[in-house]
């Protein structure tokens, strides 16, 4: 077997060794007889496979008791609809922070809902850079303020909490989440598509203060009611089963790596040795602002876009693979999520190397 390293900002490279544990007990998990995928939602067996995927994230993130975490379908994405639907309780307004491409997805959103105020935007520095707090012009009557801690297709990060007083703070973590500790205590909400850093597709990670669930809008679909689902135990129909499974076993792998305390020194070293090298080199560029440089998503150019097919292609001939950048960015996009190995890193640093001094 030659596992490849893959750089695809999502669905992502899941670690080896829960990809080596699902395979093995794939057909009969703990001698059920059964695999995760046929068992019933509501059984002993998966309800206790739920409970502790969900007592496994809890403990690695800190999470206080005041918080629900439910396991929803959807992805980000539909969050981007059922936050202003669920938070804006009799309230009309909501403030928003543009740092880029997921940013103005959850805006369009939130639009459709109510009066989107958009305090801060990362516009026009072509979204390179994020403007300081303390210009932001918030509102202390909004419903919420939303922000995207992580920008995964431009590689824009904010290295701290946005201080935004008393007004719930709710937080995109897609492409963020686990790779660092955080202090859930601050946030009203966070939320996340599993398929960066969590698990397979098919799971969206809500997690909540329980004294905002409730009273959302007329109209609010029952699987998108954070009361109905909260009630349900995320079991308001049957939930990604398997995808919720597996995202246990990253959980508990977490845990054996140091959790996320351990985890933030690999992702550090990780990201600071890629920049290093680009950095240095006359041939590679990242254009992001220092203090903003995402340590999960490292877009770069070279220095002649001509040779992007070239470096694509031997860079896939040495098993590294999924580098294209987005299209509305181009050239390179390295995606190191936490199940990237460090030797993933060091392989393409080799190879960014190697291949500078062939062309550069
Ligand atoms: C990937 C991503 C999304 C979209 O996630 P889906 O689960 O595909 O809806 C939203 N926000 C951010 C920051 C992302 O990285």
């Amino acid at each position: 077997m030659s596992r490849k390293y893959n750089f695809s900002a999502g669905p992502a490279m899941l670690p080896l060794e829960v990809l080596e544990q699902a395979k093995a007990e794939l057909v009969d998990w703990n001698d059920s007889g059964t695999s995760v995928m046929e068992m019933s939602h509501r059984g002993k067996d998966y309800m206790s496979i739920a409970a502790e995927a969900e007592a496994n994230l809890r403990d690695v993130m800190n999470i206080p008791d005041n918080y629900k975490v439910l396991f929803l379908q959807g992805g980000a994405s539909s969050q981007f609809s059922a936050i202003p639907m669920n938070l804006l309780r009799g309230k009309d307004t909501a403030d928003y922070i543009n740092t880029g491409a997921w940013s103005k997805k959850a805006i369009a959103e939130a639009n459709k809902f109510c009066d989107v105020n958009v305090v801060a935007s990362g516009e026009d520095s072509n979204f390179m850079s994020i403007p300081d707090t303390a210009s932001w012009d918030l509102n202390s009557e909004a419903a919420y303020v939303h922000y995207t801690p992580n920008e995964t297709i431009a590689g824009v990060e904010f290295h701290d909490i946005p201080d935004v007083g008393d007004v719930p703070l709710v937080a995109d973590m897609s492409s963020t989440i686990l790779s660092r500790p955080i202090d859930v205590s601050k946030f009203a909400l966070i939320y996340a598509g599993a398929q960066k850093n969590i698990g397979p597709a098919g799971l969206t990670i809500v997690i909540v203060r329980d004294d905002l669930i409730g009273d959302c809008i007329e109209g609010t679909p029952a699987m998108m009611d954070y009361a109905i689902q909260s009630k349900a135990d995320s079991m308001y129909n049957t939930p990604p089963t398997y995808s919720w499974y597996l995202a246990g076993l990253v959980f508990k792998w977490l845990k054996g790596k140091g959790g996320l305390e351990g985890m933030a020194a690999i992702n550090k070293r990780k990201s600071d040795k890629l920049y290093a090298a680009i950095d240095n080199s006359d041939f590679y560029k990242n254009p992001i602002d220092l203090g903003c440089r995402s340590w999960m998503n490292i877009p770069f150019t070279l220095g002649n876009s001509d040779l992007d097919g070239d470096f694509l292609e031997q860079a896939a001939e040495k098993g590294l693979v999924t580098l294209k950048g987005h299209r509305s960015v181009g050239g390179m996009r390295a995606s190191i999520y936490n199940a990237m190995p460090e030797e993933g890193v060091d392989a393409l640093i080799s190879f960014m190397a190697e291949f500078e001094k062939k062309y550069g």
